[in-house]
């Protein structure tokens, strides 16, 4: 039987799973850490995918999720959070020479985005965007039936766009990014901020809350995380509105842990998005909704990129 081998290298883990030519399912897969002290992590990532190389039939292509910023048409990494001795590393031509098989390689939120159009909750639809909202704020988005890379594959860097001039202090280095202020981080800080100055909430001061207890109080009814979740979902709705003149999408896809938070996000969000909207017809069969593939949705959108190098 001829497979594909879907790679997803985090931060903390790195995921191979072998594919059948067909299908969606993997038939083996495996997870390791990212890092240990005696291996490099691209030593480690050519020996799980050794190990694990089909004893029959053909491997057709590997797809490569990887965090960004890369150049997924060059084939290379720039640079990976967590992962420092990534620097301009040539990964897609690493692991041709090493396999002597076809390698693409894709920004992982480009790829989450292709895993949700493809086989997840974007199935259907010719014009999608995909936004991760956890710790960061990664997109992607399908365009016309296309995943949207740019010239250099940098395109749609969702989290990374400025609302707020001056504003917070995004994880780029720069101010004021949607990043900044609707990712998990950008809204713990913001509560941390306004305990030490004394507003009363039911939240402690230590430890530190995060976005996911700021989300459940203000489920109870708490008016500081009710404000914190108002705020960011007003500037996400900002955001998006800004993203839907941009983009015109039928699907708008939210991933990540704080796209769980449910009613305190989704309710504001979608009143900033009327409020920011030039005409209502961006509204028409939009759909809003939540990831589906979770975990698995950079995997998913290796094997989607395996299978179009394929094609
Ligand atoms: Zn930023």
């Amino acid at each position: 039987m001829n497979t594909y081998i879907g790679v997803d290298v985090g931060g903390t883990q790195i995921r191979v799973a072998i594919f059948p030519e067909t299908g969606s399912v993997p038939i083996h897969q495996e997870r390791i850490s990212t890092r240990n002290t005696n291996e490099s992590e691209l030593d480690r990532l050519v020996s799980l995918i050794s190990q694990l190389w089909p004893t029959e039939g053909k491997v057709l292509a590997i797809g490569v999720a990887a965090p960004g910023p890369l150049d997924s048409k060059a084939g290379v990494i720039f640079s990976a959070p967590n992962i420092p001795a990534w620097v301009d590393l040539p990964l897609r031509q690493v692991l041709k020479d090493r396999f002597c098989v076809p390698v693409a390689l894709g920004n992982d939120a480009n790829l989450a985005a292709l895993g949700e159009w493809k086989y997840g909750a974007g199935q259907g639809h010719h014009n999608l965007l995909y936004m991760t909202i956890s710790t960061g704020i990664g997109g992607g988005v399908i365009s016309d039936d296309h995943l949207l890379l740019g010239e250099h594959g940098l395109a749609t860097e969702l989290g990374h766009v400025t609302i707020l001039p001056d504003g917070p202090l995004c994880s780029c280095g720069q101010r004021g990014h949607v990043e900044a202020i609707c990712s998990g981080t950008g809204i713990a800080n913001y509560v941390a901020e306004e305990i030490q100055k004394g507003i009363p909430t039911r939240l402690p001061a230590k430890p530190r809350p995060t976005s996911k207890e700021i989300a459940q109080a203000a489920r109870d009814g708490d008016a500081l995380a009710l404000a914190a979740m108002d705020r960011a979902a007003g500037f996400l709705g900002l955001a998006l509105a800004n993203y839907l003149h941009i983009f015109n999408p039928s699907i708008i896809i939210l991933g990540g842990g704080v796209s769980r938070s449910g009613d305190v996000l989704f309710t504001p969000m979608k009143a900033a998005m009327h409020k920011y909207i030039i005409d209502p017809a961006y509204f028409k069969d939009l759909t809003i909704t939540t990831a589906a593939l979770g975990d698995n949705a950079g995997l998913l959108g290796a094997l989607a990129l395996a299978q179009e190098i394929q094609s």
